[in-house]
């Protein structure tokens, strides 16, 4: 068996299961996890007290279970994401607390949800100081603070700044205190997220922020939130990140905050693409290979209704082909990769702005495989029926052995809920 390299533009296996016993068994597309991968990232987390599974990046109950069993808790964004963590095993409350409820709104039912169940809320915005306060005095919030400032890799992913809609603007959180006063609500903890992606000049000023954040709100703050936004390399010029050095900054932070008052604190992390991307690939079809003028494109069976990070913020994804019969061919050519829906910017070769790319991968024929990589987060998860497209089937491998974990969409599923 040969051992990949990171990114080869060939693969014949993942994670030792050959991908075309695995295209055979499930079909395509199918999104398919590596369990090893993911437990690999938690321990390059574990000197941080606590590690949250911002599960938004990858919720399928199997990766969740994962998750459990490595230690790691969850972060909820929705009532809907509350029940999932629920049905992978978590228990609603605990300490630290299994389950927490992030979020700029509650909507009517996510309130009720975490009343119900006394999910502990992490708040975006000072009117859900009220909407708990109201229903649950004398509750423990966590306050999500933008710092003011953001860093992301894409505008859409840049979660700090006046242009963001996440957190509590820095410089009110003296009447989110007040609010929560009038309730007896107890601020125990503070979470920033900023962004994904991650530099270490960037990363101290948010460890400043943190700190005045703490000094302001007070005794109350058991617990800071490093938030996400660890980034994971997609290129094969990307380098993984320096997590000592990340952590150590933080620590530090946590330790000054020790010495000032006296008590403890919990440092968590809350990481979502940095657990699961890199376990995930996308194996799809060739079903089409067409000259258009200059361009020749390789046409799959999976688009933008199973993977929607090119189209969305021209996210780059390394990409390989395994042949389905014979060696794989030395040759390479530049082709541009689509999928079949009925919209042009259906291209997995794109930039930020549309700008289609082609990109140089093996001489191919149809049938071949193609696999779209580190596709763990913010895949599936981001998925639609657009076309009347069923959602992709999930497997995960675990020691060589693959389990059907989400089975192919029906057809007729597509439209169960409609009525005439
Ligand atoms: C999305 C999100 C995360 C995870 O972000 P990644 O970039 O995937 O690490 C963590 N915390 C919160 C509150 C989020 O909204």
């Amino acid at each position: 068996m040969t051992i990949q390299t990171k990114f080869a533009i060939t693969r014949s296996e993942i994670a030792g299961v050959p991908v075309a016993e695995l295209a055979e068994q499930y079909g395509t597309p199918t999104f398919v996890y590596d369990a090893e991968i993911i437990r690999q990232r938690i321990e390059q987390l574990r000197s941080f007290d606590v590690i949250r599974y911002a599960q938004k990046a990858n919720s399928n109950l199997s990766v969740l279970k994962l998750m459990r069993e490595q230690g790691v808790v969850v972060d909820a964004v929705s009532a809907g994401e509350i029940l999932r963590a629920e049905a992978a095993g978590y228990q609603a409350t605990g300490e630290p607390h299994s389950i927490v409820y992030t979020a700029d709104i509650f909507d009517r039912v996510s309130l009720d949800m975490v009343c119900e169940k006394h999910i502990h809320c992490n708040v975006g915005s000072p009117d859900m100081i009220d909407q708990i306060g109201q229903r649950m005095p004398g509750s423990e919030i966590t306050l999500r603070i933008n710092p003011g400032f953001g860093h992301g890799h894409s505008q859409k992913t840049n979660t700090g700044g006046p242009q963001s809609k996440h957190g509590i603007w820095h410089d009110q959180l003296e009447d989110c205190l007040q609010r929560a006063d009038h309730f007896g609500v107890q601020v125990t903890g503070l979470h920033m997220h900023i962004g994904s992606g991650t530099d270490f000049e960037h990363l101290s000023q948010v460890c400043d922020a943190m700190k005045a954040a703490v000094q302001t709100v007070g005794r109350t703050v058991k617990v800071i939130s490093a938030g996400g936004g660890l980034p994971t390399p997609y290129k094969a010029q990307d380098s993984h990140l320096d997590i000592p050095r990340y952590f150590e900054l933080w620590d530090a932070t946590r330790r000054e905050l020790q010495e000032e008052f006296g008590h403890a604190f919990q440092l968590e992390i809350e990481p979502g693409r940095f657990l699961t991307a890199e376990s995930g690939y996308l194996i799809s079809e060739i079903r089409a290979i067409k000259q258009m003028g200059e361009n020749l494109f390789y046409l799959v069976d999976a688009g933008f209704n199973n993977l929607a990070r090119p189209i969305m913020y021209g996210a780059y994804h390394p990409m390989s082909i395994c042949h389905r019969e014979g060696a794989a061919s030395e040759r390479t050519q530049n082709v541009i990769v689509g999928g079949p829906l009925c919209e042009s910017g259906d291209i997995f070769t794109q930039q930020e702005g549309g700008f289609v790319e082609a990109r140089e991968l093996p001489v191919a024929g149809i049938g071949d495989y193609l696999i779209i990589e580190c596709a763990g987060a913010y895949g599936f998860v981001m998925a639609s029926n657009y076309n009347s497209k069923p959602f992709a089937a999930e497997v995960l491998v675990d020691s060589g052995q693959s389990k059907l974990v989400r089975r192919r969409q029906e057809l007729a599923d597509i439209f169960a809920d409609e009525q005439v």
